[in-house]
């Protein structure tokens, strides 16, 4: 049983410095994810007390910045590495963010979300016959899925065309029903409404990071910046450092990271939407793709990179501590499971180019050829480094196989949830906070209530192509 809940006084005004304070629920993280869940549990559950804690002075500044991550709402259509059952599981995840978006005021809407068109490009035989295929099997989940062929291409995104050997076979998946999101102001939009209706229950607790986690009876105790705080129940929404934390608490000792940073050049306005290549199956990491860029105007970005650098967040040299210590470096098994992974050789070579892309001036020349299997005519000279932008994608390995695990995990403990959140962690932050609620459900017998139906009601989470409820899943969907 939980113990009774403390209610201390608790100051608005002295947000920054809190007094000792005991919550049903705290979730840890203001990204997508943390504030996903904090505006789940606000609007769909009857939990009295609910905080949600974040080092920085506001939301989604970190992974989910729009600046750090490629602003795709991943549905599965043009992710070619994604398997047939995990882009029709993906879809209605992921949809949940559009339906969110859809009962906003139009300005607010206008910040969050675009519609825009998407491109799966493949190029040279091999590609092109393996993209027809997958359209077959595409069109069932995605009805406005077409093919097009080179001549179709150009007129919809002609500089993908111009100047390209006409003699190469070229083929798209092309999907004029994408979206591109502000997952930084997604996250912001969360935080105001969950204050809109639920600020007596709800309390955001900013510039405060948590220091350490330990068991407190049935419950947790966190040590903060401001002071200690206590909660029944714990979601650590932190994304690289959830398993740090994770760990702390005798959870995923099995696991470590490989921690891949990604960052992006900027080129003129070329596109008119998403352009992504076909992925090589051995390549846990998306090919560097091709995206208008909805926070800088006028602008292409291509990218991400993909260079082994362990840090737990971008441009904070201060996390390199807590890489070491999450990763489990000082197991012989780690570093077996690095070399087996890392070494392989199409990956090792990957990686090695990677590097060379970061170099200054020279990088933009070395980065060149994989902009021009997008763009044909694009210079060089015409590439800069996106500066400040860029994130870190830390991938899990689980040492005791040796197996590199893609996607978001999760790993359940005893009222406490750590969620480890690379793409499509943004684009399924609603569908994840979900199952995060019925779970806490569970952790507290039913004291609360999940109106779990409302929320699929209000968000069509249902996976219409099978009728199933795809949140029962407790794989989904590394
Ligand atoms: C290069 C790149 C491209 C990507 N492209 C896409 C894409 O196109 N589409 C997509 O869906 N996903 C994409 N992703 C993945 C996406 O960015 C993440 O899945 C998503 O942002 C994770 O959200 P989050 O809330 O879990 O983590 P974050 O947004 O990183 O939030 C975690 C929060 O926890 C806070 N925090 C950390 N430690 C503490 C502490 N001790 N105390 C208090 N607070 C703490 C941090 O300050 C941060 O605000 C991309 C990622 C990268 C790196």
């Amino acid at each position: 049983m939980f113990a009774s809940p403390i209610r201390l006084h608790y100051n608005w005004q002295t947000m920054n410095t809190p007094a000792q304070e005991t919550y049903d629920v705290i979730v840890i993280g203001g990204g997508a994810s943390g504030t996903a869940l904090l505006y789940t549990l606000a609007k769909y559950t009857d939990i009295k007390r609910l905080a949600l804690v974040e080092k920085y002075a506001d939301a989604g500044l970190v992974n989910s910045n729009a600046k750090n991550n490629s602003q795709t709402l991943h549905v599965g259509d043009i992710e070619t590495h994604y398997s047939y059952k995990k882009a029709a599981e993906v879809k209605p995840a992921s949809m949940m963010v559009a339906r969110y978006t859809e009962r906003l005021p139009e300005e607010e809407k206008q910040k969050i979300i675009r519609k825009m068109q998407k491109m799966a490009l493949a190029v040279g035989e091999e590609e092109v016959k393996a993209l027809r295929d997958r359209l077959v099997h595409l069109k069932e989940i995605f009805p406005t899925i077409e093919g097009l062929e080179g001549k179709d291409i150009a007129k919809l995104e002609p500089e993908v065309m111009k100047g390209r050997d006409p003699k190469e076979p070229v083929f798209a998946l092309y999907n004029p029903e994408g979206y591109a999101v502000n997952f930084g102001e997604l996250s912001r939009s969360f935080i105001r409404a969950t204050k809109e209706r639920a600020s007596e229950r709800a309390d955001i607790l900013f510039n405060t990071e948590v220091t350490s986690i330990t068991k407190n009876g049935e419950g947790y105790r966190l040590e903060t910046n401001n002071g200690i705080l206590e909660a029944r129940a714990v979601v650590v929404d932190t994304d690289a450092y959830s398993l740090g934390f994770a760990k702390s608490l005798g959870y995923g000792k099995e696991f470590s990271l490989i921690p891949i940073a990604g960052t992006f050049y900027f080129g003129p306005e070329v596109l008119r939407g998403k352009v992504y290549r076909v992925q090589d199956p051995k390549m846990p990491f998306s090919a560097a793709h091709g995206d208008r860029d909805i926070d800088a105007g006028g602008k292409t970005r291509f990218g991400p990179t993909a260079r082994f650098f362990p840090v737990l967040e971008a441009r904070n040299y201060g996390s390199i501590g807590g890489y070491f210590r999450a990763s489990g470096l000082g197991k012989w098994k780690t570093w077996k499971s690095f070399y087996d992974i890392l070494l392989e050789p199409v990956r090792f070579k990957y990686l090695l180019k990677n590097v060379a892309y970061e170099f200054p001036y020279f990088g933009r020349f070395l980065f060149l050829p994989e902009v021009k299997k997008i763009i044909p005519t694009m210079s060089g000279f015409s590439l800069r480094r996106a500066k400040g932008y860029g994130g870190m994608r830390l991938q899990r390995v689980d040492t005791n196989t040796k197996e590199l695990l893609l996607g978001e995990g999760k790993i359940i403990g005893h009222n406490i949830i750590f969620n480890m959140t690379p793409s499509p962690g943004a684009s399924v932050c609603l569908f994840n906070a979900m199952r995060d609620a019925c779970e806490i459900e569970k952790f507290f017998k039913n004291e609360f209530v999940f109106d779990k139906n409302r929320m699929q009601q209000d968000l069509g989470c249902e996976n219409l192509e099978t009728g199933t409820d795809v949140s029962l899943k407790a794989n989904y969907p590394a």
